[in-house]
């Protein structure tokens, strides 16, 4: 008999809660993050990130479940957890302290030996570009050198997993951009397990291996960027992962293989049976992103719905168009940036790729 490869997930959540007083912070969370993975938690403020990391990193006890790293139950351990390494939310560097010197705490804690400590620093300072600025202070270089000595500090160590949390939430844009790719090269090279909490969809869609979205303390979604984006399986993750447009149901008709769907003002669309529908007897929307939705003049013969011009919006290489459908309802599509603009009030054609719509569940809660 060939028995399965017993691999440990790195850090595994079973049936996590935790409450402050009356709030519930997290809700029955079951998660695993495996070797290597750049996992990233993404969820607006307050759906329970930080509490979710600080689990992990010793700061916040679990109200109930069981939570293991490494497969060691570390739910009640207070103790210092070595193989985390961490930046937590607003985190910051020891102002007394040289850059070298901030690197070197987490193994100096430790009872290193100094030269292979000064080795170590070295060579994690190097891997981010940090060894110029070494012996300044926190005082001395700008906010994004600071993170990156955040990063070399949780890494220096070699951890059995890097906590991230929202590490580039107050830099702008470029140097966020700029460090966005350097961390994941890094993660890459390293091929340490990452575990990424932002509110921003864009830095975890390109970052990320695997993106479990939060809401409300719960595990709304959980896969790929592309298949979060693209298939969502609720309403909720569909518009928080980018602008959506959803049409509201009005009747669903299993044929076979098949099901018929019906919307507002009697637009049909044909769905696959078995492409993990919602139940049909839970409420469903059906969406469609912008960049799939095409905007043609009238007197083009495509297969489409007749529509009006109401909004424009220039975004550089693209142009994001609001139409209101004659059957009822709005659109948004995207055409062209070099287009002339669509003339607001003028009657256009709108029409979809053949399968990009999706029938999403309406409701994101687990169902009972
Ligand atoms: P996020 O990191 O996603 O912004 P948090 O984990 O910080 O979310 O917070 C989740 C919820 O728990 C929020 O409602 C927040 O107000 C509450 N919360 C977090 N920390 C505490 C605390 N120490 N005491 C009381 N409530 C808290
Ligand atoms: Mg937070």
């Amino acid at each position: 008999m060939i028995s399965a490869p017993n691999i440990t997930p790195v850090v595994s959540f079973k049936d996590v809660t935790k409450s402050y007083g009356k709030v519930a912070a997290l809700k029955e969370i079951n998660l695993q993050v495996d070797d290597g993975e750049f996992l990233t938690v993404l969820g607006p403020t307050g759906s329970g990130k930080s509490t979710l990391l600080g689990m992990i990193v010793g700061s916040v006890l679990p109200s109930e479940g069981v939570i293991r790293l490494e497969g060691r139950d570390i739910t009640r351990l207070d103790s210092v957890r070595c193989n985390v390494g961490a930046i937590c939310q607003r985190d910051s560097l020891l102002a007394h302290r040289t850059v070298a010197e901030n690197v070197a705490y987490p193994l100096q804690c430790r009872g290193a030996h100094k030269d292979q400590m000064r080795r170590q620093v070295i060579s994690i300072l190097a891997l981010l570009d940090l060894v110029i600025d070494m012996d300044r202070y926190p005082s001395e270089i700008s906010r994004d050198q600071t993170q990156r000595v955040l990063v070399a500090r949780a890494l220096v160590a070699q951890p059995s997993i890097l906590l991230m949390d929202e590490p580039l939430a107050e830099l702008e844009k470029a140097h966020r951009n700029a460090l966005q790719d350097e961390i994941k090269r890094i993660q890459r090279a390293l091929r340490v397990p990452t575990i990424y909490a932002t509110h921003d969809r864009a830095e975890a869609l390109q970052m990320s291996d695997r993106i479990v979205v939060i809401s409300d303390g719960r595990i709304v979604a959980d896969g790929t960027p592309r298949d979060l984006y693209e298939r969502p399986p609720n309403l909720w993750c569909a518009q928080f992962l980018g602008t959506a447009n959803i049409l509201t149901v009005r009747e669903r008709q299993r044929q076979g293989l098949e099901e018929r769907v019906i919307c507002d003002g009697g637009l049909q669309f044909i769905f696959d049976a078995a492409d993990g529908l919602p139940d049909t007897d839970e409420e469903a929307s059906v969406m469609i992103r912008p960049e799939r939705c095409h905007l043609a003049a009238l007197t083009s013969r495509s297969n489409a719905v007749t529509a009006t011009v109401m909004h424009v919006r220039y975004l550089g290489g693209r142009q994001r168009v609001t139409v209101q459908l004659e059957s009822g309802g709005s659109v948004i599509a995207d055409v062209p940036g070099h287009w002339r603009p669509p003339e607001i009030g003028s009657a256009v054609l709108c029409s979809w790729d053949s399968g990009a719509a999706r029938l999403v569940k309406t409701n994101s809660e687990a169902k009972a």
